[in-house]
């Protein structure tokens, strides 16, 4: 079997009701880099990369596409050490591996749909059949409700019946930030699981203070308390807090989280699959973390197909540690209105009482469905 074509699809949809988390964009559009392979074997595989979609597009058509036309796509991973290697003394992280990422996870839907087995049979097997999913959620959208419309939210997502939630902080005050956590608790009772995420706002002082202060809500974890390029900072913030650190949906393939897991600079890695180099790196990745006894729960943001490459990843994602009764890794469900998120597939990816079916079909287990495709797309 022969790739006979690449083609980058830019979808683009508005957000009705504009929010910002602490790195202060308004999102007021949601686009995704959606990837097609196309093979002589009439086979399609479906890909996404993570990030500003236009420049991904750019990226695949000049730079790898040509590389990738009239390869086999079971030779996925000589496909990738081609490709890193014909970008990495430009662009060893950030677009050039998003861009990868989706030609990877392409290559690998287009194996499974191949071979008739889902994606996880490829990659290891089943440990589970379903996922335990939190939503994310409770961005900053209103300024003057900032803690009712959280308590609102988390209620919402409670009702819908998510086990667990994820909330933004980093509103510039510890104090504010402490009082919205504090009320969303209190809504959502001892029983829902609840982390917060900084999205990187925060000194490293500031950010064991506010730490500090909020270990009282029992937390899940603290996610991107720092920027990202601080890997020693991390470390800091990780010894200082018995509070779980959690970061890594900026870095980029297994040398780009190496130091970060041999260090423990976090308890937990968050890798993204459309961003840290696709389905074959994230196993490196997660092999590396489990090595150091780091954790490994990925990073999702995005459309129907990359959430359910990460559905397809974290069903092959060993229980850390095995047990009598495991707290397997979870699937990041974000809950921001995303019509390519829900609308995508045929068959919706959706969560009942927190929990998202591992689906079974081959590949990535979803058919995308091409009038929503072409509806969306701008370029
Ligand atoms: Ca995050």
């Amino acid at each position: 079997m022969k790739v006979t074509a690449v083609t980058c699809h830019l979808l683009q949809s508005k957000v009705e009701k504009p929010f910002t988390s602490a790195r202060g964009w308004l999102y007021t559009t949601r686009a995704s880099c959606i990837v097609e392979i196309a093979t002589d074997a009439g086979i399609t595989g479906w890909g996404e990369c993570y990030g500003p979609a236009a420049v991904n597009k750019t990226l695949i058509e000049t730079q790898y596409a040509p590389r990738v036309i009239g390869r086999d796509p079971f030779d996925v991973e000589v496909v990738w050490e081609d490709l890193y290697n014909r970008i990495k003394d430009y662009g060893p992280s950030g677009f050039s591996i998003t861009a990868l990422s989706g030609i990877d996870i392409a290559l690998w839907d287009v194996m499974g749909r191949a071979t008739g087995k889902p994606i996880h049979k490829l990659i290891g097997g089943a440990y589970r059949k379903e996922l335990q999913a939190y939503a994310t959620g409770l961005y900053f959208i209103d300024m003057d409700r900032l803690v009712e419309e959280a308590v609102e939210e988390a209620l919402e997502y409670k009702e819908q019946g998510f086990q667990a939630i994820k909330m933004k902080i980093g509103l510039g005050d510890p104090k504010l930030d402490y009082r919205r956590v504090k009320a969303v608790r209190e809504a959502v009772g001892p029983d829902v699981q609840l982390a917060v995420d900084a999205n990187h706002c925060f000194s490293v002082p500031q950010a064991i203070r506010l730490g500090r202060m909020l270990e009282e809500f029992d937390l899940m974890w603290f996610e991107e308390p720092i920027s990202p390029e601080d890997h020693d900072g991390y470390a800091q913030v990780t010894q200082a807090l018995d509070l779980a650190v959690a970061g890594g949906e900026n870095d980029f393939t297994r040398f780009g989280f190496r130091d970060i897991i041999a260090k423990k600079a976090m308890d937990i890695v968050q890798p993204d699959v459309c961003a840290a180099g696709g389905i074959s790196e994230m196993r490196k990745i997660a092999t590396l973390a489990s090595a150091f006894g780091v954790e490994c729960v990925p990073h999702a943001w995005g459309s129907t197909i990359g959430l359910a490459a990460t559905i397809q990843f974290l069903a092959a994602l060993p229980d850390q540690p095995p047990a009598l009764r495991p707290m397997p890794p979870m699937l990041e469900f974000e809950q921001t209105p995303n019509p390519l998120r829900d609308i995508l597939a045929k068959e919706p990816i959706v969560q009942q009482r927190g929990i998202v079916r591992v689906p079974e079909g081959p590949g990535l287990g979803i058919e995308v469905d091409r009038e929503v495709l072409n509806r969306f797309k701008v370029a």
